[in-house]
């Protein structure tokens, strides 16, 4: 392959979750590439201000309103001439590329079929656990389909992730790397902190444990709420994020816990956050509360990057990045009484917690740095 091929990135989604905000930072380390998003949202704006070239196919919202759990044979069926268009279009912008990565399963199935058929060389960015407690039966087939035979490369955020992939297409011998995703150690040079305190937010006296996913079930931000039923009044906690993939009535769900009287004015919900850091670092303890496998667990590095001591579930891309009572805490997921334990624990053994914050820096900067993700996925571009 030539040493400078053209790449273009495809995602569809409207809003930025971990897998954008990945695929933005190798993006900004090869200035020659190209993203293509499927609809205007947060994810264009992110684009937009950091300077990333991309193009908006403004594509139809019922095509991408097929979401993980919903999408059905009936579904897909009744949209046909829209699924055609789309790919149509989709067809139209591969033909300028050399190398496509697919940074979604959505992106896959819309995107591949050209790909191949225009003999392009196609990677597959995988960000999501492809098993049951993610994904139904029907998308996990297609999915299957795809990453069987439309996948020159697989590259895998973690090792959880390489291997439901693998389960998958037991059959197939598949080419998955895996690669940590790797975030920017200028957060914690960028010491902004001017808008949030503890005391703008009126909380000096408190303790401030910190949730910061997209608001989703399965990122258990109920466990967090429930674990303050277990700890004194003077511990409260951010929820920060916004219920981006049809998840409001779960939004809805939390707000009602935070209603119950033990725990009024502990829960101090904020919509989702273009910079979570700033209220990262005035977070006593950060928690990932996931109770399904959590694919890598972006959140988790950052909080060890802000020397944070880090909480999170023993299951999945956690288990990659801490190393128990070492790097972090890993504990048994959907326990709140657990939980509340361990902050406990935390606030009472400051020299323990210390230290282990200390080895978390240490191990984010040595094992989850920015620049060895990007290199690595250059050298799979450009050897592909
Ligand atoms: N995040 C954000 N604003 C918010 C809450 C979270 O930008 O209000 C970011 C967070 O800093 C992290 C990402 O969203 O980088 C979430 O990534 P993670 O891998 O933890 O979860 P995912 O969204 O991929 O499931």
């Amino acid at each position: 392959m030539d040493k400078h091929p053209r790449i273009l990135f495809i995602d569809q989604a409207k809003d930025v979750g971990g897998a954008e905000l990945s695929l933005i930072s190798i993006a900004k380390s090869l200035p020659e590439s190209e993203i293509l998003a499927f609809v205007e949202g947060t994810f264009t704006d992110a684009l937009e201000k950091n300077g990333i070239n991309h193009e908006c196919l403004n594509l139809d919202a019922e095509i991408l309103s097929l979401s993980k759990e919903k999408a059905n044979l009936i579904r897909i069926v009744l949209s046909f001439s829209k699924l055609i268009f789309s790919m149509l279009k989709i067809s139209s912008v591969i033909k300028n590329f050399d190398v496509i990565v697919f940074n979604t399963q959505k992106s896959l199935i819309l995107g591949a079929i050209a790909a191949k058929f225009q003999r392009k060389k196609t990677i597959f960015f995988l960000h999501d656990i492809l098993s049951i407690d993610h994904f139904n039966k029907f998308n996990l087939l297609l999915i299957n389909i795809f990453t069987a035979n439309f996948c020159d490369v697989i590259i895998a955020n973690s090792r959880a992730t390489a291997r439901a992939v693998e389960k998958l297409n037991p059959k197939k011998k598949l080419k998955i790397k895996v690669i940590h995703i790797g975030i920017s150690q200028k957060i914690e040079l960028k010491n902004d902190n001017k808008i949030f305190t503890k005391k703008s937010l009126g909380l000096s006296k408190n303790k401030i444990v910190g949730s910061f996913s997209r608001i989703a079930r399965w990122k258990g931000q109920h466990i967090l709420i429930e674990s303050l039923e277990h700890l004194p009044k003077y511990i409260h906690c951010l929820i920060v994020g916004s219920p981006f993939f049809g998840e409001e009535a779960y939004y809805g769900y939390l707000q009602q816990i935070a209603s119950r009287p033990i725990l009024k004015d502990r829960v101090h919900f904020i919509p989702f956050k273009t910079d979570p850091l700033s209220l990262m670092r005035l977070c006593d303890i950060v928690t990932h509360n996931s109770t399904a496998p959590e694919p890598f667990g972006r959140i988790i590095v950052e909080g060890m990057l802000c020397k944070k001591p880090v909480i999170a579930t023993n299951m999945g891309g956690a288990k990659e990045i801490i190393r128990n009572n070492k790097s972090g805490y890993l504990i048994e997921p959907g326990d709140p009484q657990l939980l509340a334990r361990t902050i406990l624990a935390i606030f009472s053994n400051k020299d323990e917690a210390r230290s282990i914050t200390k080895e978390a820096y240490e191990t984010a900067v040595r094992n989850f740095s920015e620049d060895k993700m990007t290199a690595r996925i250059k050298k799979i571009i450009n050897n592909i």
